[in-house]
């Protein structure tokens, strides 16, 4: 029996995985300006993500633009497109994304970096923005992580859009398509893009140091209110359609990128909410989302509203408090899970870092929703600034005190924790590697011991090279560029001269980082104030422990 050419099965393939998908708008619009949005990440993941279909509809209900998707091919598709000179493509016409006047990453951590590279590499278009001559296309990021901080990869972009997309990028599209309809060069195009608010273009604002600023741009309530237009089985929870109801997060934990860079926490009205959802006919389920869609103060009326038209509701948070207790709502879009995020496992360094859960209450929302759901998942933190032994064995504790309230089987995640740009934690040093092992080791052995638990651990090595690019600065493009090449990550920082362990050392809170040229809203001065504030709390948790001994002592 003869195989089918590899082309043939991946453009079959392709075809098949748009079949598969409906979407309640259309977007097959055929504008005369090309976009093409492509995500670093591949099919199910990148379309069961709210944001990147809202993007999506932004840019392709832009008048007189035509917009498709591209996305990272899994690894075998990958190998063989890089082995025989095949582009990445989209998923609508199958093109490369090398054919548009616009492409548009999104990258949704710094794993992301790499793998956009990739997708260019074998794209055929050069990496480094100075070495594209042709003006088209056009590339810009979006996102968080370059939200906080573009440099990494400025070398490579056009243009970064700082912040939300909202705001900015309808200005980007008109400046883009009628300076290109005027035959401007690409410098002229970047310079009138660099005047726009929240547009970081890296060949004009060449020294940070000396921009005074761009301003991280955020949108209106009216902006808000996102829903999912399209469904597929090739996507994770295919049947739910999601409802933004709230951006950006009350809550202000100090380690929280995410938190600080979406700031300010804004509600969508109860009315609008109310009003889409009256329009969803045929929707079985719906997942509330937000940082924190239980701070939504008229969240039991939308919950309302929804059960009226017959749906199930579900919340997608990371977050568990005890807001509603008779719902019977659960908190993940797969399986009925409840999802505790406690970081870590005593009240005292939960609020040191800025997390205002208490154990107790925690504990109550476990005896009081275990009838109701089939597992429990817990997420902790370690290597945290402040944190010390004990601190770790209160996880175990925490972990046996879930144990003894119920018999569910309990999953527990433990990642390493990074100091991340803007953050009240960036000047705080990463635990070394070999220690996190070491306390991994030994939360293994605890965990062990308590029946049913199911323990997975972030790896400390991908934890502190993430750190590095996190926080590096345009040195990290060279790494980037080395690690394209095939060797180990330790050999292409050492290739571009960085010190790994610069991460690992705390940092004075005097110093301005690199990203510090970016006007996120909030500034140096906050940071370090919340910085201090942990600093003097956990100085007091040193004053407890004398207190206590010199009482012993008497
Ligand atoms: S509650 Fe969650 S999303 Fe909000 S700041 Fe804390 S960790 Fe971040």
């Amino acid at each position: 029996m003869s195989r089918k050419p590899a082309a043939d099965y991946y453009d079959e393939r392709r075809r098949s995985i748009l079949s598969n998908e409906t979407c309640d708008l259309d977007f097959t619009g055929k504008g005369i300006f090309e976009i093409i949005l492509a995500s670093p990440m591949e099919y199910g993941a990148t379309m069961s993500s709210l944001r990147f279909q809202n993007t999506f509809r932004q840019l392709a209900s832009w008048p007189e633009t035509c917009c498709e998707r591209a996305f990272y091919p899994d690894k075998d598709e990958f190998h063989w497109r890089s082995r025989y000179g095949h582009p990445a493509i989209t998923l609508e016409s199958g093109k490369s994304i090398k054919q548009c006047d616009l492409l548009f990453f999104t990258p949704t951590g710094e794993d992301d970096y790499i793998r956009m590279l990739e997708m260019m590499s074998i794209s055929d278009i050069r990496l480094r923005g100075s070495e594209r001559v042709s003006k088209w296309p056009l590339i810009i990021a979006g996102g968080t992580s370059v939200t906080a901080n573009p440099l990494p990869l400025a070398e490579f972009m056009d243009a970064f859009i700082i912040g939300e997309t909202e705001p900015s990028i309808g200005p980007v599209l008109d400046t883009i398509k009628s300076l290109g309809a005027q035959g401007a060069s690409k410098k002229k195009l970047l310079r009138r893009l660099a005047t726009l608010p929240g547009i970081y273009i890296p060949s004009v604002h060449e020294i940070p140091g000396r921009v005074s600023s761009i301003m991280r741009q955020w949108a209106g309530s009216d902006g808000m209110g996102m829903k999912s237009y399209f469904h597929s089985p090739d996507c994770l929870n295919s049947d739910i359609t999601m409802l933004e109801i709230s951006r950006g997060c009350p809550y202000n934990c100090k380690f929280c990128q995410p938190g600080y860079v979406s700031l300010p926490y804004r509600e969508c009205k109860l009315e609008e909410l109310e009003s889409v959802i009256e329009g969803m006919d045929g929707v079985r389920t719906i997942a509330l989302i937000g940082s924190s869609p239980r701070s939504h103060p008229d969240l039991k009326k939308i919950i309302r509203a929804a059960e009226k038209k017959g749906m199930e509701v579900v919340l997608c948070s990371n977050k568990y408090d005890d807001q509603i207790q008779d719902s019977g709502f659960h908190d993940d879009l797969t399986e009925k899970v409840m999802v505790l995020s406690p970081e870590t496992g005593n009240d005292f360094l939960r609020r040191v870092i800025g997390k205002k859960l208490r154990n107790r209450s925690l504990l109550d929302s476990v005896d009081k929703h275990k009838d109701k759901t089939e597992k429990v998942r817990i997420y902790f933190m370690i290597g945290l600034p402040f944190e010390c032994s004990e601190d770790r064995e209160s996880i175990l504790e925490f972990v046996r005190e879930v144990r003894n309230r119920t018999d569910l089987p309990i999953e527990v995640f433990v990642n390493p924790f990074i100091p991340k740009p803007w953050t009240a934690f960036q000047w705080s040093a990463m635990a070394n590697p070999t220690d996190l092992r070491e306390w991994i080791e030994e939360l293994e052995n605890g965990f062990r011991k308590i029946k049913g638990v199911n323990a997975k651990y972030g790896d400390p090595r991908e934890a502190h090279v993430r750190a590095l690019l996190a926080r590096g600065d345009h040195r990290v493009s060279g790494v980037l560029e080395e690690k394209l090449t095939g060797v180990g990550w330790n050999t292409a920082f050492k290739n571009a001269g960085i010190n790994i362990r610069w991460v690992l050392e705390e940092t004075d809170p005097e110093v301005t980082f690199e990203w510090g040229f970016l006007n996120m809203g909030f500034g140096h001065t906050r940071l370090a104030r919340e910085y201090h504030a942990s600093m003097s709390m956990n100085q007091g948790r040193f004053k407890d422990h004398e207190k206590d001994s010199d009482e012993e002592d008497d």
